[in-house]
């Protein structure tokens, strides 16, 4: 028989998300009467918009004629796309021959962990989204779980002692290092100068970076950088991954795309871009063209319109939550609410208990789903995220049900 790949082996308890929707079927299952309202994972709620659902739809219809029917197109992306991201995200910051279009973000992390392979050692913000641990256990660059990690990661504390932003004399030469901002789940926005900090440390020690900005358009703060490339050297040293799924409402669409600079180099001296190149064109076939055709319409005056308008609903869900958590009640019981009106998330600090205490005691006092800290590595343990991804009529009543709660 065939051996288990044994990063599969290492990786303890399930995936958080699952284990979330697991408590919560079986609070289901014993109360019926329930209406469970999720502030838990971070699924976007609200209808596209329709300019670009029309966009989509003429092109799959187009598709049914001879002029208008294509078949594989460029794995790296439809040129038109790749040079309009180019334009409107990154005004010469980077250049279309730097874009490659994907599916995802999420998948692109998957992938860049192919691209550097098992024996690279690996940092991470602590908390930090799943898929940079759990991929890289996966890959085998991380081994077995002690309890307090995964062994060959560097976990970066980010709490709200240090501003959310890491002691990076812990990284080691040579490492990749994963860092997202606006961050999941803390929502944090790193400034100018943290990013400057990180850059030049990276390019200093031969590090890598792996710059998550999936929430980039949730930034309302005009000196916060929405990109790496905003900061000086970081073509050396950095590479972006980013998506329309939180912008657009993409979730189920899927569409992201990923900057590799030209000038960011291996230790051997060759191109990383060149060997992303061999990756997207091996190993992946191309984002949906109908998918892509939509991507295009984001871009347009209206596409970028409908996109605030979209992330601006979130982020007034966002402002309502976190007013909630800095009530009286909350207040009482020590709570710590942190919201930067840059993310969608509401992080909060519950001292004294544990991250799943609390989410144990919001589903069943509110019946109100959340996503416990300590998911999200050991420096999440008493924090809960609150998901600003919801209808408003859903949002204001997990609200009123929150701020009744006797903690
Ligand atoms: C939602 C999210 C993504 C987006 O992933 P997709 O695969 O593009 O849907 C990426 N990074 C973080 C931190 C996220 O929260």
């Amino acid at each position: 028989m065939i051996k288990r790949n044994t990063g599969f082996s290492n990786l303890t308890a399930g995936y958080l998300f699952p284990e979330v929707a697991r408590r919560r079927r079986e609070y289901a299952a014993s109360h019926p009467e329930a209406k469970i309202i999720s502030l838990g994972i971070g699924n976007t709620t609200e209808p596209l918009s329709k300019y670009i659902a029309d966009a989509m739809a003429e092109y799959a219809k187009n598709l049914a004629t001879p002029e208008g029917y294509s078949g594989y197109g460029d794995e790296q992306g439809n040129s038109a796309l790749r040079a309009r991201i180019a334009e409107v995200f990154y005004k010469g910051m980077a250049e279309p021959s730097e874009i490659f279009i994907s599916d995802g973000a999420k998948c692109d992390i998957a992938r860049i962990q192919t691209l550097f392979g098992s024996k690279v050692k690996v940092a991470v913000q602590d908390p930090a989204y799943p898929v940079y641990v759990d991929g890289s256990v996966v890959t085998g660059a991380a081994g077995k779980n002690n309890g307090k990690g995964y062994k060959g990661i560097t976990y970066l504390p980010c709490t709200p002692e240090n501003d959310f932003f890491p002691d990076l004399s812990k990284i080691k030469k040579n490492t990749l290092i994963y860092f997202c901002s606006p961050n999941n789940p803390t929502g944090a926005a790193a400034t100018k100068e943290q990013l400057k900090t990180l850059v030049d440390f990276a390019n200093k020690k031969g590090c890598i970076i792996i710059y998550d900005a999936a929430y980039f358009a949730f930034i309302r703060d005009p000196s916060l950088p929405k990109t790496i490339f905003e900061i000086p050297g970081a073509k050396t040293c950095a590479i972006e991954v980013n998506s329309f799924s939180k912008p657009a409402g993409f979730t189920g669409v899927r569409l992201g795309w990923s900057v590799v600079p030209n000038e960011l180099k291996f230790a051997d001296g060759s191109s990383v871009n060149r060997d992303w190149n061999r990756v997207m064109t091996t190993l992946f076939n191309g984002a949906s063209n109908i998918v892509q055709a939509g991507g295009i319409a984001c871009l347009d005056e209206h596409g970028l319109k409908d996109m605030t308008e979209q992330v601006d609903y979130y982020l007034e869900n966002g402002r309502l939550i976190s007013s909630v958590l800095k009530g009286e009640n909350f207040k009482k019981a020590g709570v710590e609410v942190y919201f930067t009106g840059n993310g969608p998330y509401v992080w909060a600090k519950f001292p004294g208990k544990k991250s799943w205490e609390v989410f144990d005691l919001i589903l069943d006092r509110c019946h109100v789903v959340t996503t416990p800290g300590s998911g999200f590595g050991p420096a999440g343990e008493s924090f809960i995220r609150f998901s600003s991804f919801g209808h408003r009529a859903d949002i204001e009543e997990a609200c009123s049900r929150l701020s009744k709660l006797d903690l």
